[in-house]
């Protein structure tokens, strides 16, 4: 892994190391260390989700303005659109911030169900557009007759005819009520012949779980016409795929969709006048160059789907289609940094401090002790090998009753100091056996989150997120690491990776604080996450910058309390209350002193969260 752990490759900029410190590159430039004590000093402890304004902005921006470019520089005459799919990311200080960041633009939200239609109809303004995928009831398709009458420019696009046959239904119920009624747009999402792509191919393709055939396009055009609802339709959607790889499928489809969309035109749709290309622009989460997953741009992207929707209008005679996109990762990946305290290096304890030599040690023990004193450049391979085998020879003796603990931990002491050193001896040497004894010694880091909570696609789908610490960035990191999150599932740990090793610096957690900071986990991972060992939802914050350019902490949400937790898996707080308290007050152990010291306790951290607060140094 490169020093700067991949920032160049992953970073867009929007972070920068500054001597020891990782930075946020933008007015200020206030380091993440400097915000994250800013906030710890006002009592939270545990991770914090960072939240930066700034950075949903920058998206928004990039994405209205490329096609903006574009569109000028092929004088494309249909509009751009966007909106942001709701199932990305729903919580409420994302959504509030990308409602009110995007306003210039008329930028949208989309729904994939009931909730999230509820938040875009109460938080699209109107004016914006609101799109509605996924399967549809005839409660959510009324919903979205609600919207449409109240205002809203709403698309409900249909996955399959029967959801066209409900829409009709509505359409008649409210016809009956409302002379005047303003029905949605319909869309149609396609069922691709070109599939999809990565992880997420699934939905393209013939076998997709969405989309009509061409055959059902044609059938729902006729049955739309003959309720004259056929001015209705007004779009054409598709979606190949989230964290779309290489630009070469999204062509095809658009090629696929383009011409289904001037076909359909010309046979008469009069309403169609947009292409939805759904979402799937891919974010960069590697560290590494040779890993690097994706191998086109924004401009790319941009310039190939107004010069395609141009070509094929052009040679089918029809109108340039308005340009809708449905990108979410894009968006909301980056606007998010989770910061997670280290508690502990497991390692620490094989330290020569904690040697118990005796006056008198077995034979073997003597002699690695000798290796590890005298080791040096030249002989470090073969006192390794020795170490090794000595490391063998002892393990077998304890076994057999010749040596005992304090033997046996002075030899576990001794071979990992010996390893470690003759790592750092020969560290230009890059044989694979160095690499696999890196394996054998690398540091454990205990780390104050949950990955299953706040990186569900690490341990789902072995989705990598950039990972760095936040401060000694001047200083070498030595130790090849492992990360165990404080969950007691051995699935919570980022195992270290000879591919690309993650290396940390050797830091006693008892005198500094040392933060690690997990980047892109913007997009998805919130709602994603799950409360395993009921770890919630990190503190988190929202960071902005005022017109002085200095950053200012807007608004601090604190994960749930031990009370909150329980209520929402619908436990009786009462029934619970009630008994904790009965259990110490009824005690005939317990003075009335000690009861009264007990239970202040007892409240006190039923109003905390689940996450560690103290450990040892009394400080993390
Ligand atoms: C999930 C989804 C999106 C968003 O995809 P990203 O990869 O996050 O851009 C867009 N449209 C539809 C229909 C989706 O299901």
């Amino acid at each position: 892994m490169p020093k700067d752990y991949g920032l160049s490759i992953w970073g867009m900029d929007n972070f920068k190391i500054d001597g020891d410190f990782v930075v946020v590159n933008y007015k200020s430039t206030p380091s993440l260390l400097t915000i994250t004590k800013d906030i710890r000093d006002r009592g939270y402890r545990g991770p914090i989700l960072l939240r930066f304004s700034h950075l949903i902005k920058k998206q928004v921006d990039l994405l209205f303005n490329e096609f903006k470019r574009a569109s000028s520089e092929f004088n494309y005459s249909g509009k751009f659109r966007a909106v942001f799919p709701l199932k990305v990311n729903q919580y409420p200080n994302f959504v509030n911030e990308i409602t009110e960041l995007s306003k210039e633009y008329n930028y949208g939200l989309e729904a994939g169900s009931k909730a999230e239609l509820i938040i875009a109809m109460a938080k699209t303004p109107l004016g914006a557009p609101i799109t509605v995928n996924g399967f549809k009831d005839k409660e959510m398709i009324s919903l979205c007759f609600i919207a449409a009458k109240s205002g809203h420019d709403i698309t409900v696009t249909i996955e399959g005819l029967n959801e066209l046959e409900t829409i009709i239904e509505v359409f008649r119920e409210f016809k009956e009520k409302f002379s005047d009624l303003v029905t949605p747009n319909i869309g149609m999402r396609i069922r691709m012949h070109s599939s999809g792509v990565g992880a997420w191919a699934k939905s393209g393709g013939y076998s997709s779980k969405f989309g009509l055939t061409s055959t059902e396009l044609l059938e729902a055009c006729d049955m739309l016409d003959r309720v004259g609802l056929i001015d209705r339709f007004s779009m054409i959607h598709f979606h190949i795929g989230s964290q779309m790889e290489e630009i070469g499928p999204l062509k095809k489809a658009l090629r696929e969709a383009g011409n289904i969309y001037a076909d359909l035109k010309n046979r008469g749709a009069s309403g169609l006048s947009s292409i939805n290309i759904g979402g799937g622009l891919a974010v960069e989460y590697s560290q590494t160059k040779r890993s690097e997953n994706r191998n086109y741009s924004i401009v790319e992207f941009a310039n190939d789907v107004i010069y395609l929707m141009q070509e094929i209008s052009k040679n089918k005679g029809v109108k340039e289609p308005d340009i809708f996109t449905e990108s979410g990762r894009f968006i909301a990946a980056n606007h998010t940094v989770l910061i997670a305290p280290v508690l502990e290096l497991f390692s620490q304890e094989y330290h020569e401090k904690s040697l118990r030599l005796k006056s008198k040690n077995p034979p073997l023990i003597e002699e690695l002790y000798e290796l590890y004193t005298t080791i040096d450049k030249k002989c470090a391979r073969e006192y390794l090998h020795d170490a090794i085998d000595h490391l063998d020879s002892l393990l077998t003796l304890f076994d057999l009753g010749y040596i005992d603990l304090e033997d046996r931990s002075n030899t576990e002491i001794l071979v990992n100091l010996i390893i470690k050193k003759s790592i750092s001896l020969l560290v230009k040497d890059n044989s694979d056996e160095l690499v696999r004894l890196q394996n054998k010694i690398q540091e454990k880091y205990l780390v104050n989150f949950s990955i299953f909570q706040s990186m569900p696609d690490f341990w789902g789908l072995g989705q990598e997120f950039p990972i760095m610490p936040i401060s000694n960035l001047s200083k070498e990191a030595t130790q090849a690491a492992s990360i165990w999150d404080i969950t007691c599932d051995s699935d919570g740990e980022i195992a270290y990776s000879a591919k690309s090793p993650l290396k940390l610096h050797d830091i006693d957690v008892q005198k500094e604080e040392y933060f690690l900071a997990f980047f892109l986990t913007g997009a998805y991972q919130e709602v994603l996450g799950m409360k395993h060992n009921l770890f919630t939802h990190p503190t988190e914050a929202v960071i902005k910058f005022n017109k002085d350019g200095d950053y200012y902490i807007d608004s601090i949400l604190e994960a749930q309390n031990l009370v909150d937790i329980l209520d929402d898996l619908d436990y009786d707080i009462g029934e619970i209350d009630k008994r904790l308290k009965s259990i110490i007050e009824d005690s005939k152990l317990i003075n009335s002193e000690q009861k009264e010291i007990l239970l202040g306790k007892l409240y006190l951290y039923l109003s905390e969260n689940s996450y560690l607060k103290t450990i040892q140094a009394n400080k993390v």
